[in-house]
C-alpha cells in the first residue's frame, strides 16, 4: 500500500504559517478533487478499520466528516457528527478541552450512542491528540467504548498516539510525517 500512501502525500499541500505563524498546515483538500483517489482512500480505510468490528464511525467537525462517512458507509455503520458547540441542533452531551492558548468545547447528540457500542474514532490529522481524545471522553459518557482510531495524517513528531492509546490501542495512520 506504499503507492496510495504515496499518492495521498503528492496530494496533501503544505501551507505554511497557516492559521498562525510556525504552523505547516496539512491541507487536504486537494484530495476530494480527485474522485478517484477519493474511492482509493475509503476502500483502503474501510478494509484497515473492518476487523475492529465497529458498530459505529464517529469523525470529527470538520475536516474529519469527509471520509468518516465514506468510512461508515463502507463499512455499514451509522455515521456520527462530533462537532464544535452549538451547532447540534438536538439535545447534546459536550466535553471542554484544554488547547495551547484557552480551551475548546465539542458536543455530541445524546442519543447518538447507545451502551456498549465499538466506535471508531476519525479525524483528517493527528497532532497533540486533544481533539480525538475529546471526542473519545464523549463516547465513553454515554457508556460505549473506542475500538480503534483512523487518521488520513499523522503528524508523529508530537507524539498524539502516547495521549489516545488509553483510550484503545489500534491506530491506523495513512500516512506519517
Ligand atoms: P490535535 O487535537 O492537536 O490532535 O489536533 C488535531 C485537529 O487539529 C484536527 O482536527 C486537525 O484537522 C487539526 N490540525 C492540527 N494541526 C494541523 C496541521 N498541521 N494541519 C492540518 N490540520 C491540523
Amino acid at each position: 500500500m506504499n503507492q496510495l500512501e504515496d499518492e495521498i502525500k503528492a496530494a496533501i499541500r503544505d501551507v505554511p504559517d497557516f492559521p498562525k505563524p510556525g504552523i505547516i498546515f496539512k491541507d487536504i483538500t486537494p484530495i476530494l478533487l480527485q474522485p478517484q483517489l477519493v474511492k482509493k482512500i475509503s476502500k483502503h480505510l474501510a478494509e484497515q478499520m473492518q476487523h475492529f468490528n465497529p458498530t459505529a464511525v464517529a469523525a470529527i467537525e470538520s475536516r474529519g466528516f469527509f471520509f468518516g462517512v465514506t468510512l461508515a458507509a463502507e463499512l455499514g455503520v451509522p455515521f456520527i457528527p462530533v462537532r464544535k458547540k452549538g451547532k447540534l441542533p438536538y439535545k447534546t452531551i459536550s466535553y471542554s478541552y484544554a488547547l495551547e492558548y484557552g480551551t475548546a468545547e465539542i458536543e455530541m447528540h445524546e442519543d447518538a450512542l447507545s451502551s456498549g457500542e465499538r466506535v471508531i474514532v476519525h479525524d483528517d490529522l493527528l497532532a497533540t491528540g486533544g481533539t480525538a481524545a475529546a471526542a473519545s471522553e464523549l463516547i465513553q459518557q454515554l457508556g460505549a467504548s473506542v475500538c480503534a482510531f483512523s487518521f488520513l495524517v499523522n503528524l508523529s513528531f508530537l507524539n498524539g498516539e502516547e495521549t489516545l492509546k488509553k483510550y484503545s490501542p489500534n491506530i491506523v495512520n495513512l500516512v506519517n510525517y
